[in-house]
């Protein structure tokens, strides 16, 4: 041990020393379907429209540390109940985090299914609190509601994370359960809809009903992963205790022009999720049609599919020599271990995935 070693152990929480960076693999140069991403850009004039917006931008000025424009633009689109408030974030992930920063430095348990969304389990490990995952029903990713009954009652968690629907599975969970989740909690639970564009349904009417519900929200599936900018619906209540510790300029100037241009041109997002929704169900027959796969239902723009005899991780590999980047999960016994997930890009990359795929599956 170096005199350094000992200077980190005695400064840092114990917990970091147990988690690793959340690790971007490259991808210059390969058809990107690992990370959820729209693959559409925007039409020549509408770009040119938006970077006259930019000409404005005073960069030299802090920019609105409410952001009140974007605010008032997602409260129309969005119809955000008229008794909610909306507090943004850089990227939803900051959202999850502040939560967490608020529970943080009592003795509470923070709760999810699992498999989900990493950053759940990440961020409130990295913040010292104890992550309770509740096993799935691995046929189909349901909720497993008697392990989820038990494990409320055990650990009376701070706050529950559900993703509506989920990632990487897919799957939206029956919602009278999670009516039910809503009943039983003792503190938060926060539906994540980042996936709200390709799944159509929402507990946003119902946030003025539960004390204890959170819908949180991002652009970055929708198209705008590049600008960074989730939103939490709320109560006032919890949303002005929240914002106590967000950073005042946490959603910079270029970011709050951008979004604010964006949210003016719904039917360009529309008519692009269109597009990804009909190729996501030529992707999903696509792969229902190989008998060597097995694939999940999916509400979002992702499909999570089996390999039934071989290793995925070998079938993954081959499709990024073939050029092409899929996500793997966690070898050894994690339940996701024989799976792999696809975004679904444009036609093209998707019919380069499936010829890859192919190939991988009978080199
Ligand atoms: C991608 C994703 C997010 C993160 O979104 P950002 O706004 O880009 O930080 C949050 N929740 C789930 C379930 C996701 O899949």
């Amino acid at each position: 041990m170096s005199a350094l070693d000992d200077r980190l152990r005695w400064v840092l929480r114990p917990e970091l020393a147990l988690l690793a960076a959340y690790h971007v693999p490259p991808a210059v140069g390969m058809v990107k379907l690992d990370a959820m991403e729209n693959p559409y850009t925007w039409p020549p004039a509408m770009i040119d429209e938006w970077l006259g917006c930019l000409r404005e931008a005073a960069l030299n000025r802090y920019p609105d540390p409410g952001a009140d424009a974007v605010r008032e633009a997602l409260r129309v689109t969005a119809d955000v109940p008229a008794e909610a408030d909306i507090l943004l974030g850089n990227g939803s992930d900051e959202l999850i985090q502040l939560i967490l920063m608020a529970v943080a430095g009592r003795d509470a348990v923070i709760m999810a299914p699992e498999p989900t969304f990493v950053m759940y389990r990440q961020l409130a490990e990295g913040l010292g609190l104890r992550f309770v995952g509740v096993p799935l029903r691995l046929d189909d990713f349901s909720l497993d509601m008697p392990a989820m009954r038990e494990a409320v009652a055990q650990h009376a968690p701070a706050v529950i994370f559900l993703a509506y629907p989920n990632n990487p599975t897919g799957n939206l969970y029956a919602a009278e359960e999670i009516e039910e989740l809503l009943a039983l909690a003792p503190g938060l639970v926060v539906v994540d809809e980042a996936y709200l564009p390709f799944a159509g349904t929402t507990f946003l009417p119902r946030v003025g009903a539960h004390d204890g519900l959170l819908v949180m929200r991002t652009l970055s599936k929708l198209g705008l992963a590049g600008l960074r900018l989730g939103y939490l619906v709320g109560a006032p209540a919890w949303i002005r205790e929240f914002d106590k510790l967000r950073l005042p300029y946490n959603i910079n100037i270029l970011t709050q022009i951008s979004a604010e241009f964006a949210l003016s041109k719904p039917h360009v997002f529309a008519a692009q999720v269109e597009r990804i929704l009909a190729e996501r169900e030529r992707l999903y027959r696509a792969l229902t049609e190989l008998s060597a796969v097995r694939a999940f239902p999916s509400s979002a723009n992702f499909i999570l599919f089996e390999l039934l005899s071989q290793d995925a991780r070998a079938v993954f590999e081959s499709l990024k020599t073939q050029g092409v980047l899929v996500k793997a999960f966690a070898a050894g016994s994690g339940p996701l271990r024989r799976c792999l997930r696809v975004t679904v890009g444009k036609p093209d990359e998707n019919d380069r995935f499936l010829a890859a795929l192919a190939v991988a599956l009978d080199p």
